[in-house]
């Protein structure tokens, strides 16, 4: 059951870049600091493109989003 849920947060995460790699605005930069609470989002993180966020506050943005849609 431990590997189906890493399973599932990881395909949570990969779906979660693919929808930040989606915004044109971002598209191939990534902040520095997460435009959120400004922390510095790790160079790995950064490295994918379109980062805005860092993790927490990325995780924290979805959650709400879902929920405004009802999923
Ligand atoms: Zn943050």
């Amino acid at each position: 059951m431990v590997d189906l849920v890493d399973m599932a947060e990881e395909l949570r995460a990969q779906q979660m870049q693919e929808k930040l790699n989606s915004r044109a605005q971002f598209e191939g930069e990534s902040r520095y600091g997460c435009a959120e609470c400004g922390t510095e989002i790790p160079a790995q993180r950064r490295a994918i493109g379109g980062v805005t966020r860092c993790v927490q506050c990325q995780t924290h943005f979805e959650a709400q989003q879902k929920h405004f849609r009802g999923v």
